[in-house]
């Protein structure tokens, strides 16, 4: 018999022991592709596509506007859709995208506005919520990651230090003329940018390509169970130009093509026949030549206190535009005289004839409808109207060559109405409703992946979507 010296003994279990660590390791990975292959606990894929300010008819009734979009044409015959959704108030970027994955309205989920309140006193650093930290609910990837789920995102709201695999933040410096990629590449998951773009982060692409593009790269390399997807150019051009012209019918058009080429990378990547599509949008749009101005009826009343150069020394109540609509703050949420003020001032704007303010929402009005509980009331502008916050100048003004569209206005105004179509594996062919709601969509995409989205407000739409074993059996 040899006789092995004790470290030599130590060396060999700990082999054993590492050895069958390792085989146990291999076992586990070859159960759970068992699984996958039985089908019963394949979870899919979901990928959400927002198509920034999409209006509905651009899908619905394309042919009214001259205009060809063959892949939402194929998505929306082939699949479900919504005539139109209606969503949260403010009708906004920050707020809606963040229902569309938490199923809650504003008050729930945190993020009330695009802009954070800035007193008029303050320098005006002209920051959003980029940051997830924000947040106040679970989101469809904070679940999908507790249920060990590979998740990504792209240019999504919100999501600057989320918990996501593969994630490319909206975020940009609001002092830059023309935003650059610096900040994105600075809040992206390392080394991703350069490996789906190159170096200079295709600088030649426009914003959308390039998020396209992104997107096209992730879906290839790591095949994401949910992936979420933020396109953002028709906004502009529809804020520039107005929804339904000429640039913002050939932006929806190209638009369309990115959609393809998203559709198209899950075909390459093996993953297209258990993929569900969501498309949707945030808000609609309404035309605008006007703009009102409220901080400027606040100074005339004392409310705010200018020096000589018009610059804010002190304030009582300000405001935080959210383009058709206006939160109105107070420096002291409880000053109940300066409160009785603004109502006034402003019930009082509403009645005239004309009025730029077509009503005005009190605090129980806002706490009915889930918006912005660090409001004292909310304007919601008369058509043809936006808000801002300038504190000087006319009351009222010309809303410039290049600011003819906006949104913001009551969700149930119906030119805000959203957009939504779902394509692919567990759309229901043929299934139509006229009118969704945005806090349905989220429960719906959840329950695609058997995710749990605590506080959602929303339902399942399980008129859309198809059972998950009838979706598996068809991709047999
Ligand atoms: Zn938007």
């Amino acid at each position: 018999m040899i006789k092995l010296r004790r470290s030599t003994v130590g060396v060999i279990i700990l082999l054993i022991i590492l050895g069958g660590i390792f085989v146990w390791g291999q076992t586990q990975n070859a159960n759970r592709n068992a699984n996958r292959k039985d089908g019963k606990d394949r979870p899919g894929y979901v990928i959400m596509i927002s198509i920034d300010g999409m209006v509905p008819d651009y899908y619905t009734a394309p042919e009214k506007v001259g205009l060809q979009v063959p892949n939402l044409t194929l998505m929306k015959n082939g699949g479900a859709y919504a005539d139109g959704v209606e969503g949260v108030y403010p009708t906004v970027t920050y707020p809606s995208h963040t229902t569309l994955v938490t199923g809650a309205r504003p008050a729930i989920h945190g993020i009330v506005q695009n802009r954070i309140f800035e007193a008029p006193t303050d320098p005006q650093t002209r920051a959003w919520y980029w940051y997830s930290k924000a947040l106040k609910a679970d989101t469809l990837w904070t679940s999908a990651k507790k249920a060990g789920l590979v998740t990504a995102a792209v240019g999504w709201p919100v999501t600057v230090g989320a918990e996501i695999d593969y994630n490319v933040p909206e975020i940009y410096d609001p002092s830059e003329t023309l935003p650059t990629w610096k900040r994105i590449a600075e809040n992206s998951t390392p080394g991703l940018l350069e490996k789906a773009l190159g170096p200079d982060y295709g600088k030649k692409l426009s914003i959308d390509d390039r998020l396209t593009t992104v997107s096209e790269f992730i879906i290839k390399s790591y095949r994401p169970n949910l992936l979420l997807i933020h396109l953002i150019e028709l906004d502009g051009v529809h804020h520039r130009n107005g929804p339904r012209t000429k640039p913002a019918i050939e932006m929806a058009q190209r638009e369309d093509g990115y959609i393809g080429r998203i559709v198209e990378a899950t075909r390459q990547a093996g993953i297209f026949d258990e993929t569900t599509f969501l498309i949707v949008s945030d808000h609609g749009f309404s035309k605008i030549s006007q703009k009102y101005a409220p901080n400027v009826a606040l100074a005339k009343e004392q409310l705010i206190t200018l020096d000589a150069n018009g610059k804010a020394v002190s304030w009582k109540a300000a405001a935080w535009p959210a383009g058709g609509s206006c939160a109105i703050v107070l420096h002291d949420a409880a000053d109940k005289e300066t409160e009785a003020k603004v109502t006034a001032i402003f019930s009082k704007v509403a009645k005239d004839n004309k009025s730029p303010i077509k009503q005005v929402s009190t605090r129980n009005d806002l706490r009915r409808i889930g918006a912005i509980p660090q409001a004292v009331l909310m304007l919601e502008a008369a058509p043809g109207y936006s808000f801002d916050d300038a504190l000087t100048g006319s009351e009222i003004r010309d809303s410039g060559e290049s600011y003819r569209g906006t949104h913001g206005y009551l969700p149930t105004n119906p030119e805000m109405r959203a957009s939504l179509i779902i394509y692919g594996a567990r759309a229901q062919s043929g299934a139509k409703l006229p009118l969704a709601r945005m806090t349905d969509i989220a429960p719906t995409a959840a329950s695609l992946l058997k995710l749990n989205l605590p506080q959602a407000e929303g339902k399942q739409m399980k008129d859309l979507i198809k059972p998950a074993v009838a979706a598996i059996s068809s991709t047999n």
